[in-house]
């Protein structure tokens, strides 16, 4: 059996063993090794029982990726069960693939060898970084900077476990010469790309997530598989209907378990990014993970918002455009989001009040026993409106 194929059983089992009670699968038998193998040397091993399926109609998926938690529900429909397992194992994998190409962290990653290099001669891409790096400087362009890969240049200095130390002022100066999104040199006619400064890096801690969401996605679709919803780490793409329906998708409070509210949706994005995740304190100030890179420092969290809903056409932009909104801060995030359809935001800012974009308002769901979010009791109805287009949620 290759490398490959086992990673995917040992993704199955896990898989099935988030979908509840059903007996593990039969571990795959060992290919017997022959030293001349024939085309019928390998036992064909037995196929795995189907993954169930819930009430509902769906099958349910998980697994650890991109060091975070994907999930995908997908509608069956009168299709068959074991084929919607083979579909989901193929969209796991596509992640897997897709983080292998884009980690800033592993070190044998296409993107690690891309900031390796930087300085030095363009290099041949794969499709998907050159994919993911142009339509990131697009989004720097349309943002002013406020989302930037290159962040990383300095950004590298920065850890947000908890006990970790902030860098010192000299060594942030010191490296914001290495942020800017233009010194990434993309030639679409030949699919290479350098970064021109030396030293410079680009971390798509921002974009990746929100890209292997949308491939997998297409892979369910590519098998047949319309009806479903991708998650990983709060990027959400959602497809088709369920049943006729719309997905209902929550949005999560940025202060505990639950929903602040639910949004019907089909074939749309909806990512969430927060700075209440990762954070770190420095002269008793808390600053969150997303850096600005104007300045090299990271949010500060009195003045960012606690939590940042962004609705596109696909994940990717969603992803990107929520950490950019973030770096905005709540007013002018919001307003940008208004003169930029087909974005759409939910903004829960420092006092907890909670921010929705013009046209997203009358379409939110509102829960009608939710608790109020941190100190906004004031600001927030204890029921849900009757008429939804008079919620008092609305921007303005
Ligand atoms: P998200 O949770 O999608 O907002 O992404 C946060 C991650 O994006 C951080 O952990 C960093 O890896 C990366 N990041 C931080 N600041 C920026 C920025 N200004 N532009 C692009 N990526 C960033
Ligand atoms: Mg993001």
């Amino acid at each position: 059996m290759s490398v490959v194929s086992h990673v995917l059983k040992a993704r199955w089992a896990l898989l099935l063993v988030a979908c509840g009670p059903t007996p593990a699968p039969t571990p795959a038998p060992t290919a017997t090794p022959t030293a001349t193998p024939t085309a019928n040397a390998d036992p064909v091993a037995p196929e795995p029982p189907p993954p169930p399926v819930r009430k509902d109609g769906t099958i349910y998926a998980e697994a650890y990726q991109m060091g975070t938690r994907f999930s995908i529900n997908l509608w069956v429909g009168e299709q068959s069960p074991a084929a919607a397992g083979v579909a989901i194992e193929a969209a796991l994998a596509e992640i897997e693939r897709i983080e292998q190409i884009m980690s800033e962290w592993r070190p044998s990653s296409e993107l690690s060898q891309l900031n390796n290099a930087a300085g030095q001669a363009s290099r041949l891409l794969s499709p998907e970084l050159f994919e993911v790096l142009q339509r990131s400087k697009m989004i720097c362009d349309a943002t002013d900077g406020a989302f930037d890969p290159t962040f990383y240049g300095v950004g590298q200095l920065w850890h947000f476990e908890p006990g970790a130390v902030p860098p010192t002022r000299e060594a942030v100066a010191a490296k914001l010469s290495l942020v800017d999104w233009r010194a990434i040199e993309l030639d679409p006619n030949t699919l290479r790309g350098r970064l021109a400064r030396p030293g410079m890096k680009v971390g798509l801690g921002a974009i990746a997530k929100g890209y292997g969401v949308d491939r997998a996605s297409q892979v369910l679709k590519e098998h047949g598989f319309m009806h479903h919803i991708v998650e990983g780490g709060g990027d959400t793409y959602v497809s088709g209907t369920k049943a006729g329906a719309p997905w209902r998708v929550g949005i999560q409070r940025p202060d505990g378990p639950g929903s602040i509210a639910a949004i019907p949706a089909s074939d749309r994005a909806i990512v969430t990014s927060g700075g209440y995740q990762r954070f770190i304190e420095v002269d008793g100030k808390r600053y969150a993970h997303i850096i600005d890179p104007r300045t090299g420092w990271p949010l500060d969290e009195s003045s960012s918002a606690q939590s940042i809903t962004v609705l596109a056409d696909d994940a990717t932009d969603a992803d990107a455009y929520a950490t950019a909104v973030a770096v905005m801060g709540p007013e002018k995030g919001l307003a940008y989001v208004e003169a930029h359809p087909p974005l759409e935001a939910v903004i829960v800012t420092r006092s907890g009040e909670v921010l929705v974009s013009r046209d997203l308002a009358p379409l939110l769901i509102w829960p009608s026993d939710a608790p109020p979010v941190g100190d906004a009791a004031a600001k927030q109805p204890a029921a849900p409106a009757p008429d939804p287009a008079a919620t008092p949620f609305s921007p303005r």
